[in-house]
């Protein structure tokens, strides 16, 4: 390892040591970067790795509100304002109670290198609180989230730091905290926040984004190995909107789902998952995908159980961070994986990362293979910017042409800097490149 990035990671460790998971993310990154310090000495003149290690600017606040018990309560909202060199911050609020400081600066940190390999002018930021709206009433939502903007309109506007959703948060939260903002702003400012609802603002495909956007990638890893998605049994963790939407892609282009996931537990289904009703359980009822076997009585639920037991050809996390670990990559591995694309935020831990490394599975690394759903957030901000509104084919296209570019980076950096398919090191290399350059442009600050 360079000593410069040994250097680094011991500064950052020290600064932020009850962070682990900040830790884990910052370390993914930077341990990747030894091949450009030799062609780049100014990236250690300038100390840029322990400069984008820190955040411009984070924000925690109290939110008070009335829950439909009577009772008051307290909840901590936060803002992580990571880097602005590439445009204004851009990242989701996250509503989950598990939702901490060091979750925040993890997505944060991802969020900057994320945003700059779509190649779009947006920086990079994060916020949320730990809040659970799941099993809450419309009410409550709302009264929660116009507590929660009642200080943070203060520290956004689409010039700014421009909020999306994320777990917990959807285009019911957005409205409620987008009419917050109008309220206290007395502006009707749209690109202030994007994944709004498509009849005031939002943009169509959207919401289908991130997942399709995950298969984008597949499809392009695969291509290069002369493949691809057709004919394959796949698994996908999750249930929220990236997994519906990844496996409404998978089984369009005739790949076969056999089994999905959420906190619960697993639902296998020989015949392939019926991906409307998950969509309907998800979106409208609002209920775990137990419900899937009442109305499918061929399905199997595995209370507790995670989905990496499942035999498959391609696996894609989509629910959350470290939910796939050493053990289960073995399990994977074992039952024959042959591709493995993340569409949660850092899904895998680095054992895991280095299982499927050593078993020369192909792997879409998160920061590059999820990039679509605020990819598609900056298409809603020029939509609104230019009083637009583009048809779905439009939007998809263009996120189509956006995952192409940014597989392009990660292969063309993985060949040049490490190895062919070593798309985990391409993405962080690709997106640091650009960070680093618009960092040296603006001087010192
Ligand atoms: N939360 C999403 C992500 O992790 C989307 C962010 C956005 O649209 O701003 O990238």
């Amino acid at each position: 390892m360079h000593p410069y990035i040994a250097k680094t990671l011991d500064t950052v460790q020290q600064r932020n040591h009850s962070e682990p998971i900040f830790l884990q993310a910052v370390s993914e990154v930077i341990k990747t970067l030894n091949p450009i310090l030799e062609e780049h000495p100014e990236i250690e003149d300038l100390n840029l790795l322990e400069r984008m290690c820190e955040p411009e600017r984070q924000i925690i606040f109290r939110v008070v509100w009335r829950g439909d018990d009577g009772k008051v309560h307290t909840t901590r909202g936060f803002r992580i304002e990571f880097s602005s060199v590439l445009g204004p911050y851009k990242g989701g609020l996250r509503f989950q109670p598990v939702v901490n400081m060091g979750v925040m600066k993890f997505l944060g940190f991802e969020q900057v290198f994320k945003n700059s390999l779509t190649g779009l002018n947006i920086g990079g930021g994060k916020g949320g609180a730990e809040f659970e709206p799941y099993g809450k009433s419309d009410d409550e939502v709302m009264r929660f989230c116009q507590a929660f903007m009642s200080e943070l309109y203060r520290h956004i506007g689409q010039q700014r730091d421009v909020p999306a959703g994320d777990m917990g948060v959807g285009a019911r939260e957005i409205g409620y905290l987008f009419g917050q903002y109008k309220r206290l702003t007395n502006r009707y400012e749209m690109g202030v926040m994007t994944g709004k609802s498509v009849s005031w603002g939002g943009s169509l495909a959207r919401i289908e984004a991130t997942g399709y956007g995950v298969i984008y990638f597949t499809q392009e890893m695969l291509k290069l190995r002369g493949d691809s998605v057709e004919g394959k049994r796949v698994i996908v963790s999750g249930a929220g909107n990236v997994a519906t939407y990844a496996m409404k892609k998978l089984t369009d282009l005739g790949a076969k789902v056999i089994a999905c996931s959420d906190i619960t537990g697993t639902l296998y289904h020989e015949d392939g998952i019926d991906v409307g009703v998950i969509k309907h359980l998800a979106e409208v009822e609002r209920k775990h995908i137990s419900a899937y076997c009442e109305r499918h009585h061929d399905a199997v639920f595995h209370e507790g159980k995670k989905v990496w037991g499942v035999p498959c050809d391609m696996a894609f996390p989509c629910a959350t961070q470290n939910e796939l670990e050493g053990d289960d990559a073995k399990e994977l591995v074992d039952n024959g994986l042959q591709l493995i694309c993340e569409g949660a935020n850092m899904p895998c831990t680095p054992e895991a990362i280095e299982v499927f490394r050593e078993a020369g599975i192909l792997y879409g690394p998160a920061k590059a293979a999820n990039a679509g759903g605020v990819a598609v957030s900056a298409l809603e901000m020029q939509q609104n910017a230019g009083l637009e509104r583009w048809t779905f084919q439009q939007v998809d296209e263009e996120l189509q042409r956006i995952m192409h570019r940014i597989f392009e980076q990660c292969a063309d950096c993985a060949n040049k800097y490490a190895t062919p398919e070593d798309y985990m090191a391409g993405a962080n290399i690709a997106g640091f490149l650009r960070v680093g350059q618009a960092m040296i442009s603006h001087g010192l600050i």
